[in-house]
């Protein structure tokens, strides 16, 4: 939850906003909630509103999302929320949940990422005080209020205590979302998604800005926030795919790369600029470039790249590109030799397929 500061704003009330925009393609957690669940993230954000004595809640969701009448259909249900309780659509763009910009956009239109401070906890929505809250995060603080902190912490370890929803897809027999204790087994976990039909060569943990894990060592690392441990790996934004052993993982780290780079906000240099080099150069390594300039070339990219936009969305894609030289370093040693690697299908797996390159919506 991000600390609201009521500094140089003391008079104006707080407003609280419920960030339901799944931008990332590979997650489907928080629309499984809203779906499952409206009232419980609702009770979640009257219970912020309170908390931080705000008198707007909104509800953002993208623009054309099958449930913004239901989740408005189930606001209308309610009496007593203390705060006025709206839904807004946004622009169904990558970087638009990002929360300076959804605070942007709900100021001015505009849904791009802010660059520069007062970030919105301290001046966001119409220059107020803001906070904004993952629907699930909502979810967890009504069930929190309920059931007391002891229960919640029943579940889970230590650093990452409690539950959380991950959506599991790509190469396993039973994709779907699941709620998991935080600390389980990344193995257990593609046990409950049914295993995978082919073996899995790798894993993408944490969205397109997340990682690629190998396999099969991949499977004893542990579903925790807390990375900094040898065993946790990182959750992000919790979603796990798996890579068939019959893909090529640079190819599909290619196809990432350049639907990122298509969606930069185009306001900072180095996301503007670097993630379609970036893409380029791991497009042509896929292709079975055979030189090694190429691959020290992208290396030096990925190291000036990091912490140089307004937002972390290049961060993301460089910690892709990296972990992708890392765990397919065999595919890339190959074809710098001009052999072939051991993908047998070059197209992607289900999950990556709907990415879009060119995105049909704006920024307003
Ligand atoms: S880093 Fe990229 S996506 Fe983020 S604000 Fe800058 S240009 Fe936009």
């Amino acid at each position: 939850m991000i600390a609201v500061s009521n500094a140089g704003t003391a008079r104006r009330p707080p407003v609280v906003v419920a960030n339901g925009c799944e931008s990332d393609p590979t997650s489907g957690k928080d629309s499984h909630l809203l779906h499952s669940a409206p009232h419980l993230v609702l009770d979640g954000l009257a219970l912020a509103a309170h908390a931080v004595g705000a008198d707007q809640a909104i509800v953002c969701l993208h623009r054309g999302d099958p449930l913004v009448e239901y989740v408005a259909a189930a606001m209308a249900s309610r009496s007593d929320d203390p705060a006025e309780v709206r839904v807004v659509t946004v622009p169904a763009r990558y970087v638009a949940s990002e929360a300076s910009a959804l605070a942007n956009y709900l100021t001015t239109g505009d849904a791009r990422p802010t660059s520069s401070p007062p970030w919105p906890s301290e001046q966001g929505v119409q220059d107020r005080p803001t906070l904004v809250d993952n629907v699930e995060t909502l979810a967890h603080l009504a069930l929190i209020t309920r059931h007391g902190a002891d229960w919640f912490r029943s579940r889970g370890t230590e650093n990452s205590p409690g539950t959380t929803l991950v959506t599991v897809g790509g190469a396993v027999c039973g994709p779907g979302v699941y709620e998991v204790d935080l600390g389980m087994p990344i193995g257990q976990l593609l046990w409950l998604a049914g295993g995978t039909p082919i073996p899995a060569q790798a894993l993408l943990l944490g969205g397109l800005g997340g990682r690629w894990l190998s396999m099969p060592s991949a499977v004893d690392r542990v579903l925790a926030y807390e990375d900094g441990s040898p065993a946790g790996a990182g959750l992000g934004l919790a979603s796990l795919v798996a890579l068939p052993a019959t893909a090529c993982g640079l190819r599909v780290t290619a196809t990432i790369l350049r639907y990122l780079a298509a969606e930069s906000a185009g306001q900072c240099g180095p996301c503007m600029f670097g993630l379609p080099a970036i893409a380029e150069d791991v497009q042509a390594l896929a292709q079975g470039g055979m030189d090694p300039a190429l691959a020290d070339r992208l290396r030096r990219r990925l190291e000036v790249i990091p912490r140089r936009g307004a937002c972390s969305h290049p961060d993301g894609a460089v910690r892709l590109a990296a972990s992708a030289l890392e765990v397919f370093h065999r595919d890339l040693t190959n074809h710098l030799h001009g052999r072939p690697c051991g993908a047998l299908d070059s197209s992607t797996p289900p999950v990556l397929r709907e990415l879009n390159p060119h995105p049909a919506q704006g920024w307003r």
